[in-house]
């Protein structure tokens, strides 16, 4: 849900398209500089390296969003990713003991383009998601089904889980997440990324057979047999990242080939035929992490995005690192944040016509709320 506060007034994008790159970045520094901590850019790890030299902090979803809402003196949010993340800035900055904490006064979190969505995101509705739930109830008993959103996932989807017992993992922690789910439920319906849920669960001793995946295009049942469904333990949505979805097998066979002693490393997201070939497999977080604890001359083909895999060659060039993918692997979503759309909400934000606020409701930021601490909880 998005708000434009008198539109008429707003200075169009159109405006800022033509601009040549250099005024654009000085504009945008003259705000931040005007603003000073009262305003936060955050700039995820996929982000373009023209967009992210121009944010305060840099991390993945989950981490930004805790960041921002432990800012202080923090007066707006311009979140430089995509939809579904600016919905959790807003869940976590705008809960109600921050608003309490500051009299009642909400942080505006912008999305600098609204076209910035997520391809996995948009795979699973809220509405194919509860026809799903109702479908499935005609054969198992939902009370003993826990769903599981990824962060990656609409707040509509997050208050769904919020509401039937479940909860929220990330993909550094959807190992915990599912042990606490099955002391609770006998079954996991986990959506929206197929390939993290068959991935951990694969890692925790259950089987292919006992992971029916879930096509909610499909006519009954999602496309399984009622037997299947008495069998699962983990119903996977089906769903995919289509970053992550474009590496293959055959990439890591002909980097193993072409570059003896080279190492694979690559994100859950991927393929679980990727996942099974890789040496290391792990969130964005621990991606980085490996890399800056490895030793000079380790050589690696990393299996995610772009923008971050460049970013680590750059940063690390005692290391050999390549790209697992002889096909740009880009998130073309994140991507439509640019500088033009950066300074354009920038500018609007200054001269008191914010655009692109991005505002969850005050019932599925509660349901959402409640599924995000049941996460935070398992890590304590
Ligand atoms: S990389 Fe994949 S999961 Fe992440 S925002 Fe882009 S499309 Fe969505």
């Amino acid at each position: 849900m998005a708000t434009n506060i008198s539109a008429e007034s707003q200075h169009p994008i159109a405006d800022y398209k033509s601009l040549p790159d250099e005024e654009l970045q000085q504009r945008i520094e003259g705000v931040r500089q005007q603003y000073g901590s009262r305003l936060l850019i955050l700039g995820h790890h996929y982000q373009q390296d023209q967009v992210i030299v121009h944010s305060d902090l840099r991390g993945d979803s989950y981490q930004l969003s805790q960041m921002a809402a432990d800012s202080t003196d923090c007066e707006a949010i311009v979140f430089c990713g995509v939809h579904f993340m600016a919905e959790t800035a807003d869940i976590l900055a705008n809960r109600p003991d921050r608003l309490y904490s500051r009299g009642g006064r909400r942080i505006p979190v912008i999305l600098p383009d609204m076209a910035a969505g997520c391809s996995m995101a948009d795979m699973a509705a809220i509405q194919q998601v509860e026809a799903a739930w109702a479908d499935m109830s005609e054969v198992i008993d939902t009370d003993e089904v826990i769903p599981v959103t990824y962060i990656n996932s609409a707040a509509s989807l997050k208050a769904f889980c919020g509401k039937h017992g479940g909860i929220v993992c990330t993909s550094s922690n959807a190992k915990a997440v599912l042990q606490w789910a099955f002391q609770r439920g006998r079954r996991v319906l986990f959506f929206p990324d197929q390939h993290l849920g068959r991935n951990t669960a694969l890692k925790m001793g259950i089987d292919d057979p006992q992971m029916p995946v879930w096509d909610p295009y499909a006519l009954d049942l999602g496309g399984n047999s009622e037997q299947a469904m008495k069998d699962s333990r983990v119903i996977l949505w089906k769903g995919h990242c289509s970053v992550h979805q474009m590496f293959r097998p055959e990439h890591v066979e002909q980097f193993r080939r072409q570059h003896p002693g080279i190492k694979i490393l690559v994100h859950p997201e991927c393929p679980r035929e990727v996942n099974d070939l890789a040496d290391v497999s792990g969130s964005t977080g621990m991606i980085i992490r490996t890399v800056q604890q490895s030793p000079a001359g380790t050589k690696w083909a990393i299996g995610t995005e772009l923008h971050l895999v460049n970013r680590l060659k750059q940063e690390h060039p005692e290391q050999e690192i390549h790209f697992l993918s002889p096909v740009l692997c880009m998130c073309a979503t994140m991507y439509r944040i640019d500088l033009a759309h950066l300074c354009w909400c920038l500018e609007n934000l200054r001269d008191q016509h914010p655009v692109n606020i991005i505002a969850v409701d005050d019932d599925t930021s509660h349901w959402s709320l409640v599924a995000l601490e049941r996460m935070l909880a398992t890590s304590d």
